[in-house]
């Protein structure tokens, strides 16, 4: 019987909406075999999630996708089997999420000055916990009546290059990738077809000491599968696979639908314990 894998999963510890252990729970019940965690810039959501898969017979890999830039393109990288509480990973994940904290606190005294109405309380009432972002403050200006749709506050004041816009701490890939291979784990470039920024910085990218790309994603067309398949082969790395999925209805990115063989899980284990030992 063939099995199948999704290597690329959100939970309610960065923007997903189930908890770390209901993401396992959902991977069981759509008969995944092994899944990875991959919260944006945190670790935390990792022993809950290695815990539940052990209890529901699921294989697990320690997963993070961290936000970095190269100039002011936004690039996603994957870190997979990374050791949480390694302190140069730890860093850097620290510096984003604090970093994006304090870019919102920012971001509101811009347009408080403007006299549009909004506080940070309002924005701390929707987060439930997660770190505030731009979408976040964009809700609060609809609600309260300051645009006529959440796109258009983004459109007039949250934008690069708007009033309000405030650029988010900056961790280099180069940085995110050391990070990785210090935490004893392997970086892949996330998503490559999703936007034009990866795609198009391919080439600058790779310069870097990846181990993989991400090749199946629930956004990649089959032509960007291909594509992509193709480079990693071209380039000796490895590939990966992941819905992407944030939970809830999050539309097309719904896990267990892309059926991302085993062997792919395999390889990536098999190659983090040669690194191991
Ligand atoms: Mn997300
Ligand atoms: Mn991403
Ligand atoms: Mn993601």
């Amino acid at each position: 019987m063939t099995q199948f894998v999704d290597l690329h999963l959100h939970s309610t510890c960065s923007d997903g909406a189930d908890a770390p252990a209901e993401v396992v729970a959902h991977a069981a019940r759509n008969g995944l075999a092994a899944i990875a965690l991959t919260d944006h810039d945190t670790t935390e959501g990792l022993a809950e999630a290695a815990e539940a898969a052990r209890e529901m017979g699921i294989e697990f890999l320690n997963g993070v996708e961290v936000s970095t830039l190269y100039g002011h393109h936004s690039i996603h990288i994957l870190g997979y089997g990374i050791e949480p509480g390694c302190p140069e990973l730890e860093a850097i994940l620290h510096k984003l999420r604090d970093g994006r904290e304090r870019r919102t606190e920012k971001i509101v005294e811009k347009l408080q000055e403007r006299g549009l109405p909004i506080t940070m309380d309002e924005i701390l009432a929707l987060t439930d916990g997660d770190a505030p972002g731009r979408l976040h403050i964009a809700r609060v200006l609809h609600d309260n009546g300051a645009c006529k749709t959440v796109q258009e506050a983004f459109d007039k004041w949250l934008k690069f290059g708007k009033s309000c816009f405030v650029p988010i701490p900056k961790v280099s890939c180069e940085r995110a990738v050391e990070a990785i291979h210090a935490a004893n784990g392997l970086a892949f470039i996330a998503h490559p077809g999703l936007g034009n920024a990866t795609r198009k910085l391919l080439p600058h990218l790779l310069a870097s000491p990846f181990d993989g790309i991400e090749v199946i994603h629930s956004k990649h067309s089959q032509a960007d599968t291909v594509e992509f398949k193709v480079l990693a082969q071209e380039q000796g790395l490895m590939i990966s696979g992941g819905s992407d999925c944030h939970g809830g209805a999050n539309g097309p990115r719904l896990m267990g639908g892309m059926k991302i063989p085993y062997a792919i899980y395999e390889a990536i284990t098999e190659a983090l314990a040669a690194k191991r030992s």
